[in-house]
C-alpha cells in the first residue's frame, strides 16, 4: 500500500482556535479517543452524525498508512441526569422504569448503537471500554488528585477543587470560559450542599441505600463521576498525553473541560495534543437531543416513517448528506436537503459504476494526477469533506464527458481515476454502493411481473403450453408464481 503519511495534514485544534499541522507522539501512529454514548436510550441521528466524523477521521489517518489506535468508550454508570452533580443516574432511572436490571438497559442499548452504526458502515473502534469496567482505574485516579490537595472528601462523596486547581492552572481554558465569571454568575451554595465552590465536580459520589449501581472505595461504597471515566480510560489506552482527543461540541464544556483538570491534576501532563468538536445535526433549526422531543432515529430514516419524511432513505444516502457538510458546521436536517443528497448520491454512484469500462485512447484532456492531489488537499484541510465531495463531482463531470465522446484519457490515468474515487468514495468516506442492489432487484421484480402478465394473456388465449412454460421456467430459476384469488404473486428463492 501506498503511503500519503508524509502529506501535512492540518487539524483545527479547538484548545487553540487554530488549524494546526498534525504531528504525532509517535512517528507513523495515531490515539484516538472519543467520548461514547450514555447507553440509556436508542441513538438518535445526531449521536451518529458525532460517530460518523470520527469514523471518517479514523479512516482517513488509516488511509494515509497510519497505525491507528482508536478508543471509544461506553457510557454505563456515572452519569446524572444533569451537569450539576445531582439527579438519578440515567441508567438506574431507565432500569426502575422498566423494571430491569441496569445492566440489562446497558446491554439493550449498547445493542441497538453497534447494529446503527453497523448499518452506517461504521469501523469497530480498537477499543471499546466500559465505565463499570475500570472503577479501579478511577479510584486509583482519585486518590492521586487527593494526595496533589487538589481534592476533598464531605461525608463519602470526593470533590475536585476547581478554585485550588486555578491557582496554578486554566480551568476554561479549552471552552474560553474564565473561572472569575463563572463564579459570579452561579448560585450561592446553600447549607446543604457539600460542595466548597459551584464550579467544583464530583469525581465519586456516595450511594444512597436506594442507589443500585454501587462499588466499594476507600471512601464507602459509591460510584464515580461521569468525567472520570474518560480519564481513566484515555489514559490507561492511549498514555498520560495522546494524540487526539473528540466528541461533540456539547461535550467541550464541563466534560472535555473537567478531563483536562483531572488529568493535568493527576498526572501535572497535559492529556491532550489536539482536541476536535464535532458540530450538532439538528432539526427544526434546534439541536436534536435524547432529553427533548425533537430528534429523529435512524429507522425513521430507513422505513420513511415520520411526518417530516416524504419518503425511506437508505443508510449510504444519509451518511453521504453528513458528508457533503464539514463536521465543524451544524447541519439541519430535512426531507428537501436528504432528496438533494440521494440525487448527488446517485449521479456518484452511476459514475463509479461506469469508470472500469471507459473507452481509453492515447493521450488525456483531464489532469488526473492534479486533480487526484486536489482530493487530498481538501482532506489535508482539517478533514474538509464538502470540498472533497466538490472534486469528486469533478471527477463525475469529466467520466462523463469520457463517456459522450468529449473528452478522452488514457488507460493509465483511467486506472488512477478510477481508484482514486473508489478509494474516497468508499474507504475514506465510508459511502457504501446501496443504489446498485436496490435497483438490481426492482429491476428484477418488474421483468417477473412482464412475464406474469404474458402468461396471463396466454391462458386467456388457452394457449397452456406457453403459461406452462412460463411457470415452469421460472420455477427453474428459482422464482416461484401463486396463482391466488387477487392474481399471481411470486417468490424468489
Ligand atoms: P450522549 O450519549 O448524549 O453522551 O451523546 C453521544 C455523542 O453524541 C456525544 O459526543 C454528543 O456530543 C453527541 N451528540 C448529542 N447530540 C447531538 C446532535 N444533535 N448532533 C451531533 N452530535 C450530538
Ligand atoms: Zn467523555
Amino acid at each position: 500500500m501506498q503511503l500519503y503519511k508524509n502529506q501535512p495534514l492540518r487539524i483545527h485544534n479547538s484548545l487553540t482556535g487554530k488549524k494546526e499541522l498534525f504531528k504525532p507522539i509517535n512517528e507513523g501512529h495515531v490515539g484516538m479517543y472519543v467520548c461514547g454514548p450514555t447507553v440509556y436510550s436508542n441513538v438518535h441521528l445526531g449521536n451518529c452524525r458525532t460517530f460518523m466524523s470520527f469514523d471518517m477521521i479514523f479512516r482517513y489517518f488509516k488511509h494515509l498508512g497510519y497505525k491507528v489506535r482508536y478508543v471509544r468508550n461506553i457510557t454505563d454508570a456515572g452519569h446524572l441526569e444533569n451537569d450539576a452533580d445531582e439527579g438519578e443516574d440515567k441508567i438506574a432511572k431507565k432500569a426502575k422504569l422498566e423494571q430491569i436490571e441496569p445492566m440489562e438497559v446497558v446491554q439493550r442499548y449498547t445493542v441497538d448503537f453497534h447494529n446503527t452504526l453497523q448499518q452506517f458502515n461504521l469501523l469497530p473502534p480498537s477499543i471499546e471500554p466500559t465505565a463499570t469496567g475500570h472503577i479501579i482505574e478511577q479510584i486509583e485516579i482519585i486518590k492521586e488528585i487527593l494526595e496533589k490537595g487538589l481534592a476533598y472528601e464531605v461525608n463519602g462523596s470526593v470533590y475536585f477543587d476547581v478554585v485550588k486547581f486555578n491557582e496554578d492552572h486554566d480551568y476554561g481554558k479549552l471552552s474560553g470560559r474564565k473561572l472569575e465569571d463563572m463564579i459570579t454568575n452561579t448560585r450561592e451554595l446553600t447549607a446543604q450542599d457539600e460542595k466548597r465552590n459551584p464550579q467544583d465536580f464530583a469525581l465519586w459520589k456516595k450511594a444512597e441505600p436506594q442507589h443500585i449501581m454501587r462499588w466499594p472505595s476507600p471512601w464507602g461504597d459509591g460510584f464515580p463521576g461521569w468525567h472520570l471515566e474518560c480519564t481513566a480510560m484515555s489514559t490507561k489506552y492511549l498514555g498520560e498525553t495522546f494524540d487526539i482527543h473528540g466528541g461533540g461540541m456539547d461535550l467541550k464544556f464541563p466534560h472535555h473541560e473537567c478531563e483536562i483538570a483531572q488529568a493535568e491534576a493527576s498526572t501535572g501532563k497535559s492529556p491532550v495534543n489536539y482536541w476536535m468538536h464535532a458540530n450538532m445535526l439538528t432539526l427544526n433549526g434546534r439541536k436534536m437531543s435524547k432529553s427533548t422531543d425533537n430528534n429523529i432515529y435512524p429507522s425513521e430514516i430507513f422505513s420513511g416513517d415520520n411526518n417530516i419524511l416524504s419518503k425511506p432513505y437508505t443508510p449510504a444516502v444519509v451518511r453521504f448528506f453528513m458528508m457533503q457538510a464539514h463536521y465543524t458546521s451544524i447541519l439541519d436536517l430535512s426531507d428537501e436537503a436528504l432528496q438533494a443528497s440521494e440525487k448527488g448520491y446517485n449521479r456518484l454512484m452511476e459514475a463509479l459504476e461506469s469508470v472500469d469500462g471507459l473507452k481509453t485512447g492515447d493521450s488525456s484532456d483531464f489532469d488526473v494526477l492534479a486533480w487526484k492531489q486536489k482530493c487530498y488537499d481538501a482532506m489535508n484541510d482539517d478533514f474538509n469533506t464538502p470540498i472533497l465531495i466538490a472534486q469528486l463531482f469533478e471527477g463525475v463531470k469529466h467520466i462523463n464527458l469520457i463517456k459522450e465522446n468529449k473528452e478522452s484519457i488514457s488507460k493509465e490515468d483511467k486506472d488512477i481515476l478510477a481508484n482514486t474515487l473508489k478509494t474516497f468514495v468508499y474507504d475514506v468516506l465510508g459511502i457504501e454502493n446501496q443504489s446498485l442492489a436496490k435497483d438490481d432487484s426492482n429491476t428484477l421484480s418488474g421483468v417477473v411481473q412482464l412475464l406474469i402478465d404474458i402468461r396471463n394473456e396466454a391462458r386467456a388465449n388457452k394457449d397452456f403450453a406457453t403459461s406452462d412454460k412460463i411457470r415452469d421456467e421460472l420455477l427453474a430459476l428459482g422464482i416461484q408464481l401463486k396463482d391466488g384469488k387477487e392474481g399471481t404473486t411470486f417468490s424468489i428463492n
